[in-house]
């Protein structure tokens, strides 16, 4: 995602060694590191810098995490990973009182911790996404007929099938998902793991690489110049977008 800012983390851990070592590699790995080393200190830079996800130990002065986990569950939603020092920490971390979404105990591994991160943050990237495409498709379907008609490329969405030019596309059924969906989203950046999802569903074991592939045959079939793309774009950084 090259073209985004930089996603914000909160850590905060009172152990300044193991501080030092979580912000120098979160920024290794492009990310803004903000740091607070007690509870109330946490609590007052969470609400400054709203970040995206936050790295919480358990036992800190003047205010415990668990604490602050439910005093910032309050008010923003945001991805909370507790680091918990004890096995007995870690009942009262996944209780639901508390509302933590992940955990880890240490010692952990880094490599592991940021493996982590990298997953809650892609979570709350596609649930993001995933709200604003649910909101669009529901009013384009209230305002859909039963074809989409992009000048001589018309789907109808009946029998199920694309015409380019009046004569029936020979699509592959993912193919024509595909395009549908992308019709249906015209004039909006969806990202590969959105489509992914969305058409593949989310128990599709596959690749993002899955609907690169399946964008090149589609613009092989229903673009007039494959390789300068009109109608499907690739938006960099991001995934694709039909210009309707
Ligand atoms: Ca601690």
């Amino acid at each position: 995602m090259a073209n985004e800012r930089p996603e914000t983390i909160l850590v905060v851990e009172d152990e300044p060694a193991l501080l030092d070592t979580l912000e120098y590699n979160l920024v290794r790995q492009g990310y803004r590191a903000v740091t607070a080393a007690d509870g109330i200190t946490a609590v007052e830079r969470a609400r400054q810098e709203q970040p995206d996800l936050i790295l919480l130990d358990v036992m800190l002065p003047r205010m415990d995490g668990l604490e602050v986990c439910r005093t910032l569950r309050r008010e923003m939603n945001v991805p909370i990973l507790m680091l918990t020092a004890r096995d007995d920490e870690i009942d009262k971390v996944v209780g639901l009182e508390v509302g933590a979404d992940d955990y880890m105990t240490k010692p952990f591994s880094m490599r592991e911790l940021m493996a982590r991160v990298r997953a809650l943050l892609r979570r709350v990237r596609l649930m993001r996404e995933e709200m604003a495409v649910s909101a669009s498709e529901e009013a384009a379907l209230k305002a859909e007929a039963e074809r989409l008609v992009f000048g001589d490329l018309v789907l109808d969405l009946v029998r199920r099938e694309a015409l380019l030019g009046k004569s029936p596309l020979p699509l592959k059924p993912k193919e024509y998902e595909l395009l549908v969906f992308l019709a249906r989203h015209r004039g909006q950046a969806l990202s590969r793991d959105v489509i992914l999802e969305r058409v593949w569903g989310w128990d599709y074991a596959g690749e993002t690489r899955t609907v690169d592939v399946h964008v090149r045959w589609l613009r092989e079939k229903i673009e007039d110049d494959p390789g300068r793309p009109a109608r499907i774009t690739t938006i960099r950084g991001i995934g694709y977008r039909f210009e309707g």
